[in-house]
C-alpha cells in the first residue's frame, strides 16, 4: 500500500506537537501528527499558569487541542512513532508500532522528556501528586504549608531557596548529601531547617501525604516534597537521523528549533526541559511557522523550475 503523504510530520502530540499542528493545519498544510499519548504532566490533576486555562485538568486541554487540529484538516495517529528515515530531498518516511506508514516534507520532534525519578518506594505514586518539581506550576496550591525540598540532587540549594518563597515551613532533606558550610549557612539565613539523612520512603497514605520517611527510621511530616530530577530528552530520531546532540543528549539548534538535520526541527521540552506547558506551545508556534516558511521556498522553487 502506498504510504499517505503529508507537507509535515508532527512526532509527539503535547502542548508543543499540537500547537505546531494548530499553525500548521491554519496555514492549509497536510498533517499529521502521531502522538503515543503519554504527555509529562499527565499525572497532575491540575495544570497551572496557562493563561485562561489556569487550574484546567491537562487532558481536557489536550482534548480539546485535538479537536481544534482536527477541524483544519489535521490528521491523529495514536501510535508511538519507531522509525524515521530519509531526507529532506526525498522526504521521510515514518513509521509506527504499528506498522502504519506515512511520508513527508518535514518533520517537526515534539516527543518531551522523560523525568529520571529515584528509585525509592513510594516516588512514583507521589510523583505529580505530592512530589512536584515545578513552584511555578503546583506551589500557589501548597503556600504556607509544611513542606520539603529533596536534597541532594544537582542545583538542590538553589531549588530550596526558590520553594521558600511559597512557605516559611520548609524544611531540606538532605538524602545523605551534605551541604557545604556556605551551604548551611544560607539555608539557616533564609530559615529552612535542615535534615540529615538518606531517604528510604515517600508515604502517600490515599489522598494524603503521610510524610518522608529516613534511614533513621523517622518520619519527616510535611504536605509535600519539592524536587527537580534530571530529564532525559527523547532525541532517538534526531540520532538515528545523524543529528548533532549535546552530551545530555539536547539536539543541537537554532534559534527557529532547526537542528543539524536538514528539514528537521525540535520543539518544546524536546528543546528546554524547563518549558511550561504554554512556553512549549508558544515555541511550537514559532517552529511551524518557520516550517512553513521553508515549504513556501520549495514550493516557489517547484513553480520556477516549471516555469522554466
Ligand atoms: C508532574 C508534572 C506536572 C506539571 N504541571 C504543569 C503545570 O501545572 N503547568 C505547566 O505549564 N506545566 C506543567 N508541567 C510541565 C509540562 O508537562 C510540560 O511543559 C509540557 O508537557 C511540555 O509539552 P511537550 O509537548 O513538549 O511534551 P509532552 O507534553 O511530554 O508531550 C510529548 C508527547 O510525545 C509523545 N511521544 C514521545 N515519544 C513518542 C514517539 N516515539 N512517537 C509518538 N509519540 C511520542 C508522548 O507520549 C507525549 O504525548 C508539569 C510537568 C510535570 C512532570
Amino acid at each position: 500500500m502506498t504510504p499517505e503523504q503529508f507537507d509535515v510530520a508532527i512526532i509527539g502530540g503535547g502542548a508543543a506537537g499540537l500547537s505546531a499542528a494548530l499553525t500548521l493545519g491554519r496555514s492549509r498544510r497536510s498533517v499529521v501528527v502521531i502522538d503515543a499519548g503519554m504527555p509529562r504532566n499527565a499525572p497532575a490533576s491540575h495544570m497551572h499558569g496557562f493563561l485562561s486555562r489556569d487550574g484546567f485538568p491537562p487532558a481536557e486541554m489536550l482534548q480539546l487541542a485535538r479537536k481544534e487540529v482536527a477541524g483544519y484538516g489535521v490528521r491523529l495517529l495514536p501510535h508511538a512513532a519507531t522509525t524515521v528515515r530519509g531526507d529532506v530531498e526525498s522526504g521521510f518516511a515514518i513509521r509506527t508500532g504499528d506498522s502504519i506508514e506515512v511520508t513527508a516534507r518535514r518533520i517537526i520532534l515534539a516527543t518531551g522528556v522523560e523525568d529520571r525519578l529515584p528509585a525509592i518506594p513510594g516516588v512514583r505514586e507521589a510523583w505529580g501528586r505530592f512530589l512536584l518539581h515545578c513552584p511555578y506550576c503546583h506551589g500557589y496550591e501548597v503556600r504556607d504549608r509544611p513542606l520539603a525540598v529533596f536534597g541532594g540532587l544537582p542545583g538542590a540549594i538553589q531549588y530550596a531557596l526558590l520553594i521558600r518563597e511559597w512557605t516559611s515551613d520548609l524544611t531540606y532533606l538532605t538524602n545523605g548529601v551534605t551541604p557545604s558550610d556556605d551551604e548551611s549557612r544560607t539555608l539557616r539565613a533564609r530559615g529552612i531547617s535542615v535534615r540529615d539523612g538518606r531517604i528510604t520512603a515517600l508515604l502517600t497514605d490515599g489522598d494524603r501525604f503521610a510524610g518522608v520517611r529516613l534511614d533513621d527510621g523517622r518520619t519527616v511530616a510535611a504536605d509535600a516534597v519539592f524536587m527537580r530530577p534530571t530529564s532525559r530528552p527523547r532525541t532517538e530520531f534526531v540520532a538515528s537521523l545523524g543529528g548533532a546532540l549535546s552530551p545530555e543528549g539536547f539536539a543541537h539548534v537554532d534559534p527557529s528549533g532547526r537542528t543539524t538535520i536538514p528539514g528537521v526541527w525540535v520543539t518544546g521540552n524536546l528543546v528546554d526541559p524547563r518549558a511550561q506547558v504554554i512556553t512549549a506551545a508558544g515555541h511550537a508556534n514559532a517552529v511551524a511557522m518557520d516550517v512553513n516558511s521553508a515549504l513556501v521556498g520549495d514550493d516557489t522553487q517547484t513553480a520556477l523550475l516549471t516555469l522554466d
